[in-house]
């Protein structure tokens, strides 16, 4: 399929190589890799392929860097972030083409990814002024009590496929503003919206060395001596819960600090009470957003019986209309899935679960033609049995189970080893805060169906991970605390 002449701009527009103290640079021995465009299968672009000795160069690049960054002035730090903030916003149309050839979401979608991606640049940019520390009079009354908070050092960050912008900026924005630098190592299916956003950090006048950016095939031999390297203080991951426990386990090397944002199993509960428009609505959001490939995408329809049909029939009825096509074309509400390995485990699901008796309310199968679509599906009366309760679908598929009182449904929600997100429908206040206070989740949506937010605390309890993105809580993780006894001040007076 030949690229329009836009597409061919976006793409050629981005530097496809690594991007090492502020030089572009390809990798030693020239490797590269291709990025596909998961519409059409077809090659877009053929990025740098970095190896042990260009990811070590990087690390090396933001180590140096940050002996100046971290003293660079607060303000200053807050200029770049907020002029990288606005260039983002005026280049949004090209940024979201790009997303959409490399990632394959509608380009209304990626346009929203930009704007929830380049919040965390402006949030972050006027927290970068307000990093503050304590002092107060300890107990006794003899001394003084000093709390300073300092970047704490060159980090890793190592970003998935599925939100190419948002799962940086989530990092990169909160790093800088307290004098962090870095190397990002982008999901090798969607490289290129990082390599755009390292170009706009340079053009809003980022030093060399702040932000580094590689890219490669082989994710695992690159990224392990660098997490083994004393050089790095601090990683932040986002992507599977398998891949974070391999992490988890090489940073022990060095007990280096970890934020680990991983998967979910999200249960969407639906009480007798629910407002069921909204509940569909939110349904739609929260299963829907992203062709279901989110970590907080609904992964599971929890419905009280007496509503389950009703509820049932609507999703189905509104799912079954979303045009499925490429992301660039008009009126797409789903694209395709990531690549084939990805839509084939939706497949497996699916019929997994209708094996075992689970009914196709609509969809159910995979579309033919080029690229990885699978139409957008809907399962009624899925037993518990079925494999898709329990695994991560990242996929349009919403299987509906019903239940018959409060606790079976916060039973049913908990059943899982993920803690990401629940979603709550229920226009009683009361029973809504009963639920929530017992459902093992980090995040709520409560009566809404999307819980994403620049300034609130993003993050997994159980094996969804540990830390927190988003608001005061995402600045924390670049700080560490350095506590002063000071032998100072009036001494107590003795009653
Ligand atoms: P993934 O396979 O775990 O990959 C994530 C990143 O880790 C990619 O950059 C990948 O590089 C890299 N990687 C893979 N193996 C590695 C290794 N041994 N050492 C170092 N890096 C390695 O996940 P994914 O399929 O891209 O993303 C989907 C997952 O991310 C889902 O489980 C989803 O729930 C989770 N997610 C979580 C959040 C959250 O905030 N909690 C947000 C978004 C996504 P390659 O591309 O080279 O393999």
């Amino acid at each position: 399929m030949a690229a329009t002449a836009d597409e061919t701009r976006v793409v050629e527009g981005v530097k496809t190589q690594l991007f090492i103290g502020g030089e572009w640079r390809d990798a030693t021995g020239g490797g590269t890799l291709d990025v596909e465009d998961p519409a059409t299968g077809e090659t877009i672009a053929t990025v740098a392929d970095a190896t042990v000795d260009d990811a070590k160069s990087a690390l090396a690049a933001a180590d140096e860097a940050f002996k100046t960054w971290r003293h660079v002035a607060p303000r200053e730090r807050a200029d770049i972030l907020r002029r990288a903030y606005d260039l983002i916003n005026e280049r949004t149309d090209e940024l979201a083409l790009l997303m959409t050839l490399e990632m394959g979401k509608p380009v209304s979608e990626s346009k929203g990814e930009i704007a929830y991606a380049n919040n965390f640049l402006r949030w972050y940019s006027e927290e970068a002024v307000r990093i503050n520390g304590r002092f107060t009079t300890n107990e006794a009354g003899n001394g003084r009590v000093l709390t300073m908070r300092q970047p704490i050092g060159p980090c890793l960050f190592i970003t998935p496929w599925n939100f190419p912008l948002a799962m940086g900026t989530r990092k990169i924005g909160p790093a800088l503003a307290t004098g962090c630098t870095c190397v990002v190592k982008p999901a090798k299916q969607t490289p290129l919206s990082m390599l755009a956003l390292a170009q706009i950090l340079e053009e809003a006048g980022l030093p060399a060395g702040v932000v580094n950016v590689i890219t490669a095939k082989s994710s695992g031999s690159i990224m392990q001596p660098l997490i083994e390297d004393e050089r790095v203080r601090k990683m932040s991951f986002t992507g599977s819960t398998e891949v974070g426990k391999k992490l988890i386990a090489q940073s022990a090397e060095q007990v280096l600090k970890v934020s680990m944002e991983l998967g979910g199993n999200a249960p969407f509960l639906i009480f007798e009470d629910a407002d069921l428009d909204a509940a569909v609505e939110g349904a739609l959001l929260a299963k829907m957003r992203n062709g279901g490939e989110a970590c907080t995408s609904a992964n599971r329809f929890h419905v009280h019986e007496s509503v389950a049909e009703a509820f049932a029939d609507r999703l189905a009825a509104r799912i079954g209309d979303m045009k499925v096509g490429r992301g660039t074309e008009d009126g797409v509400a789903v694209g395709p899935l990531i690549d084939e390995a990805q839509r084939s485990k939706v497949a497996e699901l699916v019929d997994d679960a209708v094996g075992k008796g689970a009914k196709v309310l609509t969809g159910g199968e995979r579309v033919d033609g080029a690229g990885y679509f699978y139409a957008p599906t809907v399962l009624g009366n899925v037993p518990a049995n079925a494999d898709l309760l329990s695994e991560e679908i990242f996929g349009p598929v919403a299987p509906i189970t019903t239940f018959s009182s409060d606790d079976e449904a916060i039973a049913a929600a908990n059943n899982t080893e993920y803690g990401l997100v629940s979603y709550v429908f229920t226009q009683d206040v009361d029973r809504a805060f009963r639920v929530i206070e017992r459902l093992e989740t980090g995040m709520i949506g409560f009566n809404q169906g999307i819980v994403s937010n620049a300034g609130a605390p993003f993050g997994g309890v159980k094996q969804s991970g540990f830390g927190r993105e988003g608001g005061p809580e995402g600045l924390d993780e670049y700080l560490e605390t350095k506590y002063v006894a000071m032998n100072v001040g009036v001494p107590p007076t003795k009653l």
